[in-house]
């Protein structure tokens, strides 16, 4: 299996950080594979390495109808060889994103909210033949974790400190694991693109990550996942626009307003370095086009 990567590093010269004297550069995650993208394909990394160790020949996995990581495990399903089949949250739909995971050969399954909440039993209950791997929601797991670690060991200079958009926390939790590895100064910060994002505490202590190894901002989830607001849009296509580096409303777009508004508000010292992960997910756009 070959995972290797093709990521850059790029400084965005906005106004705003010359002015507060701070470097803002971007690690391009989202250039790593258009479909199999950023995080997704880190955390899928170990997991399908795991998975064909085991010899199993049937990657099952779960999430909502717009998620990044069903279309990442159906095309490095499609790309591997391995066969792939997603429970969906909610009632039967189509969409872009579902059309594509189609495409690349994964049978859907819809279930309702509530049989959805017990992913063990789901899996249990349709999957008798051995041949099938479990693989969590958004690619939770302490492998897809290790593979997000080892982001920090490619990059080659230092910073003082790495931002990004959290969900389950793992790509975080791996960063932050990444940090004290390969980076021992530089401080992770997590921004959550959910509402209450003070349950991210407990999720990442449960992956075995301190709570001084990060800090979270929880303050830039506009209203909620998947919720946007006029604010953040306009604030994606000027970024967008005066950078060429594509954003969406659903996390790096919230990300990197946090970014924005934490170095206006002097919350990083003049001189310091910053890395901001693009995480990807650009497919994300495909249900967002009308609010641009
Ligand atoms: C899934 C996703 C995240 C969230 O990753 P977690 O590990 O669940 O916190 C962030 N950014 C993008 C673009 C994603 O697709």
């Amino acid at each position: 299996m070959d995972f290797s990567t093709y990521s850059p590093v790029e400084e965005l010269k906005l106004p705003l950080f010359e002015k507060k004297k701070v470097t803002v550069k971007v690690k391009r995650d989202d250039m790593m594979h258009p479909f199999i993208s950023g995080n997704k394909w880190r955390k899928l990394k170990h997991t399908l390495k795991d998975a064909q160790e085991k010899q199993k020949t049937k990657l099952v996995t779960f999430g909502g109808a717009w998620s990044n990581h069903l279309l990442a495990t159906a095309c490095a399903g499609a790309k591997f060889g391995f066969q792939t089949k997603a429970f969906i949250r909610g009632e039967e739909v189509n969409n872009p994103v579902l059309a594509m995971c189609k495409i690349f050969g994964m049978e859907l399954r819809f279930v309702d909210r509530t049989t959805y909440r017990n992913k063990e039993s789901i899996f249990s209950h349709h999957e008798t033949e051995n041949e099938a791997y479990f693989i969590d929601e958004g690619g939770r797991s302490a492998l897809g974790m290790l593979g997000c670690s080892e982001l920090m060991a490619e990059l080659d200079e230092d910073f003082d400190h790495v931002v990004l958009a959290c969900g389950t926390g793992t790509t975080l939790a791996g960063i932050s694991k990444g940090c004290q590895q390969y980076m021992p100064n530089c401080k992770t910060h997590g921004i959550p693109v959910l509402k209450g994002g003070n349950f991210l505490y407990d999720d990442i202590s449960a992956l075995g990550i301190d709570l001084n190894a990060y800090s979270l901002h929880l303050d830039y989830h506009f209203g909620g996942y998947a919720k946007s607001t006029p604010t953040l849009t306009s604030f994606i296509k000027e970024v967008s626009s005066t950078t060429g580096v594509l954003l969406e409303t659903i996390y790096t777009g919230k990300a990197f307003y946090g970014l924005c508004d934490l170095v206006e508000n002097d919350y990083f010292a003049p001189g310091q370095k910053i890395l901001f992960i693009h995480t990807g997910g650009l497919t994300g756009l495909l249900g967002m086009y009308e609010k641009f």
